[in-house]
């Protein structure tokens, strides 16, 4: 028996496939199997017809965020009007595979993976056509409802690596995953669970010598929020994380760059002390950190659980600034419930931010699948506070996606009325 791996290697998704092939380098499962990248319909097309040719067993990997589901969907049907066989699985995975199941299923898929993907990835090249022995599934029953297998296997992230030595394909190393803040209109804590799994200082320095060793200079992460690496609470551990740093910053050559708190991570504002700060410049390249605001409205933080307020967002931009790093504020319009007096003080503090040297990264809010707020109604964002977005961005204060995700969070509500919600049976699976 053996199984040919294609993945459907997007831009938008090489993390989470990165992640996969770091679990199948760390314990390589006893089935023999070939890896391959497709970067198009037509080369994953092109990629099952040869494993086809070469294996017994191809598995089609996707993953993906909710807002391109329905994209793909119309993409996979293309693939399988090109090549189509019984010995061919459609593997859904990803955030918007694990709230959405069903919905997966429904649009074509032959399995969604649900939740961590490592270990299920690992059992199911080894499974044969036994799915309903691997965990951290759901599959069709004979009905068509999905069949969920019982919960994924979770480890620590030491376990398996960040990215792919064998095929050299690098990224940020993963330093933390779960979150213990619970802001409403995010899919990390219920993705990866309410509480942080940090990798270790020593697992990130092998990290950083494989990357090194294989002629990479540049190191970034990715975490749900920078400063809270090393500890279980909402207050930083600024010890463990230098250490971080400096074990980092000791392996890099001397024209390595080191970047912390800034893309494709931030900063929760209450961690921006002139502390953490100064330590921060002892150690990084960036000259920028990105700071999560989300609103300037206390009435609509305290509405998405943010944990912070207004007050806190303004000083961090202070001390930021102070030190040196320009601040690149996230803010999130149209929040469920928000009103033009919550976007009127949502712009003010965008003008401050701008007065202090700062940016704005502006998003539109979307009723992502599995978060407190996947069906709850967008707020209109009026004329006005849209024209004062665009004179932010022509004046260079502000930047980002908003526009396109307001048309996400439109196609996400559509997608939820065309695929109504059926409940997941469970099985017991004995391991
Ligand atoms: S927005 Fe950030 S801090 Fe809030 S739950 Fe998500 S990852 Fe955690």
């Amino acid at each position: 028996m053996s199984v040919a791996l294609v993945l459907r290697y997007r831009k938008a998704n090489t993390y989470g496939h990165h992640a996969l092939l770091g679990a199948l380098e760390a314990e390589p499962p006893d089935t023999p199997f070939t890896v391959a990248f497709a970067t198009s319909p037509e080369a994953t097309a092109s990629a099952i017809a040869e494993g086809l040719r070469t294996a017994d067993r191809v598995l089609v990997l996707w993953s993906f965020y909710s807002p391109d589901a329905p994209a793909l969907a119309v993409e996979l049907a293309t693939i399988r009007t090109l090549v189509d066989d019984d010995r061919v699985l459609h593997v859904a995975g990803g955030v918007h595979a694990t709230a959405e199941p069903q919905q997966v299923l429904d649009a074509g898929w032959d399995v969604a993976a649900i939740g961590e993907g490592e270990t299920t990835l690992l059992r199911l090249v080894d499974a044969g056509d036994s799915l309903t022995g691997v965990r951290g599934l759901a599959v069709r029953d004979s009905d068509g409802v999905a069949l969920r297998t019982g919960p994924a296997i979770t480890r620590e992230l030491d376990a398996f690596g960040s990215f792919s030595l064998r095929h050299h394909k690098y990224g940020p190393i993963e330093l933390t995953r779960g979150c213990i803040y619970a802001c409403k209109f995010c899919q990390t804590p219920f993705m990866f669970s309410a509480r942080f799994r940090h990798r270790s200082v020593e697992n990130v320095r092998w990290h950083v010598r494989a990357m090194v060793a294989d002629g990479m200079k540049d190191v970034r992460f990715t975490t749900p929020t920078s400063l809270s690496y090393g500890t279980q609470t909402e207050e930083p551990d600024l010890d463990a994380v230098e250490e971080l740093l400096g074990t980092v910053r000791a392996e890099l050559p001397s024209h390595g760059r080191l970047f912390f708190g800034s893309f494709p991570s931030e900063i929760r504002p209450e961690h921006v002390t002139p502390e953490a700060m100064r330590m921060l410049r002892k150690y990084v390249s960036n000259d920028n950190i990105i700071i999560g605001a989300q609103s300037g409205s206390d009435r609509m933080l305290a509405a998405s659980r943010r944990g912070h307020g207004a007050g806190p967002v303004l000083d961090a931009v202070r001390i930021a600034a102070e030190a040196g790093f320009r601040p690149n504020v996230d803010f999130l319009f149209g929040m469920p419930g928000e009103s033009s007096a919550d976007a009127d003080a949502s712009l003010t503090l965008a003008r401050e931010v701008a007065a202090l040297g700062g940016r704005v990264h502006a998003h539109t809010f979307m009723p992502l699948p599995g978060t407190p707020w996947r069906d709850a109604e967008p707020a209109f964002v009026a004329a006005e506070t849209i024209t004062t977005i665009d004179q932010l961005a022509a004046s260079g204060a502000l930047y980002g996606h908003w526009r396109r995700q307001a048309e996400h969070a439109t196609q996400l509500a559509e997608t939820a009325k065309a695929y109504p919600r059926r409940t997941p049976r469970r099985r017991t699976v004995e391991q």
